[in-house]
């Protein structure tokens, strides 16, 4: 089995590992690329081998878990199996988990368009905003995703934008009951979960979280999506849940609807229960209005893409169809290399007789149709002219002095005459007859030495020369006729099709960023989402769990295995950023300055005289934050309250 350390050791950050041996992680997962780490461990890019053509690609998520006992992994697999069912086009799909070693292992959905805050980071930086409708389409598909989770009772717990992620312009809510999943549904979950930004009052007062909590976290992304910054900011961690707690709601900048602005305002209220649900707030008509819009758009979308599949699918055929002339084509090749050089040569000369053939046919049709021509001019200009002197006429049907019959056969019928020179061709030469002729007309017919030349003309102009007798020398003189078609020509063959068939995609004007079927059915399916919304006319006819949400208490025993990763992690994290000595001095002095309520701008003073900038502490603050929490939970500390 791998251990996911070495592997991490060969793979050197980011770079593909190319280098590394092909290791299969639980039988079928390659290992690509490490993608980061985040809240709860190591995210890597694997390569599933048991996948279909395409969808290779997916994410597994190593958390480090400490050893469990068969009875928390048959746990967390019931949960898991529960969250491997679930299925929206804008929650990243949970594909599998198992349990390996220490680590607890994800498998997901893979994202390649980053996350949404690496997004608004490269906004930021460029001095750029999205556009609002783009803001609301990403809102409506959020709304949508938690819409679909909280209907089944399941709650996110850490929605932020580091958790939203984007496939072809289509946002995707990752991470959707992984919390529960490892930390079980104690308020512990949520506080330990990472950044305070997203955290509701509820949740940091420990009050209770519920689907009105994820519905304040949605609201701080929208504000984000809008002014480019957290909804909620401060220097220290403390100074950000005060905030949070008891400061006044934020609102967005003008240049936005009132409406959108009521709507987050609504999501920001302090009380949990008069905040909107997500249902709620997909009928109200401002969204009601875009969700109509959207449903145009996504349809149109599919329309398209059905189009581009039946230009696909045919140029599907004609590349089957060219292979199969083409695989013909080797057949017959095969064939003659079989052969040996005497059947060879022979093949060669009855394949020239052939053509020598064939061109005597077009000569002697090319000449019947001429003398026909002729015949007809005679006619009409000769037709009150009984009597015809046949000497002076001869130049006027082709006939020369090498003429092979002797003048006194000239009166004689043509007809049969031909018709004993080209034995079998009656049907060709069944005009014209003496009856529809004036007795003496000169008639025309084939001149044969004429014919003779011009066909001994024709084939040398197109080089053919008489065959050699020798089979061997044959062989030599026409090495190359049979081997034109090699394997570079079969390449090129490939090329010409493939090209076609891009062409052929790319004739219908200009096409949309490429998507894969994965996409195309995301789109499908988000359309008979908001088909499903905008068809739900009323509120009763379903459900709002807020009540019910989330009860049970799931597999709380991995709660303290995971709390206890989560402050080492912490604490190695700030360690690493200030050095021991500096970590303990900063932990000591925030631990004694938060006991005696100490004010902001005194800490800051004070953490500025070890540190450059008093937000370097950010870390530390939150971990004594999450000590008192655990101390909270175990019945032993104070509460928030009592800090101020
Ligand atoms: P966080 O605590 O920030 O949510 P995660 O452990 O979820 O961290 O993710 C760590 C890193 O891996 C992040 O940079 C994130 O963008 C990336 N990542 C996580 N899940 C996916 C995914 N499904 N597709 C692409 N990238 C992902
Ligand atoms: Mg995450």
């Amino acid at each position: 089995m791998l251990k996911f350390q070495e592997a991490a050791k060969c793979m050197n950050g980011s770079t593909a590992i190319s280098t590394y041996p092909e290791t299969l992680v639980a039988r079928r997962y390659v290992l690509q690329q490490k993608l980061g780490s985040g809240s709860f461990g190591t995210v890597y890019l694997v390569s599933d081998k048991k996948a279909k053509r395409g969808e290779e690609l997916k994410v597994l998520k190593e958390i480090s878990v400490g050893q469990l006992n068969p009875n928390e992994t048959v746990q967390a697999n019931l949960e898991a199996q529960l969250l491997s069912k679930l299925d929206h086009p804008t929650i990243v799909k949970f594909h599998a988990s198992f349990v390996e070693q220490d680590n607890f292992c994800i498998i997901t959905e893979y994202c390649e368009g980053r996350d949404l805050d690496c997004k608004i980071q490269e906004y930021k930086e460029a001095g750029k905003i999205f556009p609002e409708n783009q803001i609301i389409e990403w809102f409506i598909q959020l709304l949508l995703g938690v819409d679909y989770m909280h209907e089944r009772r399941i709650l996110h717990r850490d929605l932020k934008s580091k958790n939203i992620f984007l496939k072809s312009n289509l946002l995707k809510i990752g991470d959707f009951g992984v919390s529960r999943l490892l930390m079980g549904s104690c308020d512990l979950a949520t506080t330990l979960t990472g950044t305070p930004h997203y955290m509701s009052p509820e949740a940091l007062k420990h009050q209770g979280y519920d689907t009105k909590s994820d519905i304040w976290s949605l609201a701080c992304i929208l504000y984000e999506m809008c002014c480019m910054n957290h909804a909620f900011t401060g220097s220290s961690f403390l100074s950000i849940v005060l905030k949070i707690v008891e400061g006044d709601t934020p609102s967005l900048p003008e240049r936005y609807p009132r409406e959108l602005n009521a709507i987050m305002e609504s999501m920001l209220n302090k009380s949990p229960s008069l905040r909107p649900s997500a249902l709620e707030i997909l009928k109200i008509p401002y969204i009601d209005e875009q969700l109509q819009h959207l449903m145009c758009r996504y349809s149109e979308m599919t329309l398209e893409d059905k189009n581009l599949n039946c230009q696909k699918e045919s140029a599907h055929i004609i590349n089957a169809m060219q292979k199969k002339i083409h695989l013909h084509t080797l057949r017959v090749l095969s064939e003659v290399q079989k052969m040996t050089p005497r059947e060879r040569m022979r093949l060669r000369k009855l394949q020239a007789a052939d053509e020598k053939a064939r061109k005597l046919k077009k000569i002697v049709e090319e000449k019947y149709e001429e003398n026909n021509k002729r015949m007809q001019e005679l006619r009409s200009r000769n037709f009150q002219q009984l009597s015809v002197d046949v000497l002076h006429e001869k130049h006027l049907i082709g006939m020369d002095e090498n003429m092979e019959r002797p003048e006194g056969r000239l009166a004689c019928s043509p007809q049969k005459e031909d018709k004993e020179r080209w034995p079998g061709r009656e049907e060709e030469f069944d005009e014209p007859t003496s009856e529809n002729l004036p007795k003496s007309q000169p008639v025309p017919f084939l001149n044969l030495s004429e014919l003779e030349s011009s066909v001994e003309d024709t084939t040398a102009d197109l080089g053919h020369h008489e065959i050699p007798e020798d089979p061997l020398v044959a062989e030599e003189y026409y090495a190359d006729v049979f081997d034109s078609c090699t394997e570079e020509s079969e390449e090129e063959e490939e090329e010409i099709v493939f090209s076609a068939s891009e062409g052929e995609v790319k004739d219908g004007g200009p096409q949309p960023p490429y998507r894969t079927n994965q996409q195309d059915s995301d789109i499908e399916a988000l359309a008979r989402c908001l088909e499903n919304v905008l068809g739900c006319t009323s509120l009763e006819t379903r459900t709002i769990t807020s009540a019910a949400a989330d009860v049970s208490p799931g597999p709380t025993v991995l709660n303290s295995v995971m709390a206890g990763t989560k402050m080492k992690h912490m604490r190695e994290s700030a360690i690493q950023k200030l050095g021991t000595e500096v970590f303990e001095e900063v932990y000591n002095y925030l631990k004694r300055a938060r006991h005696q309520k100490a004010s902001e701008a005194e800490i800051r003073e004070c953490l500025e005289k070890v540190v450059p900038r008093a937000s370097d502490c950010f870390e530390v603050d939150q971990l004594l934050y999450f000590e008192e929490q655990l101390l909270i939970t175990m019945g032993t500390g104070s509460t928030l309250q009592s800090h101020h």
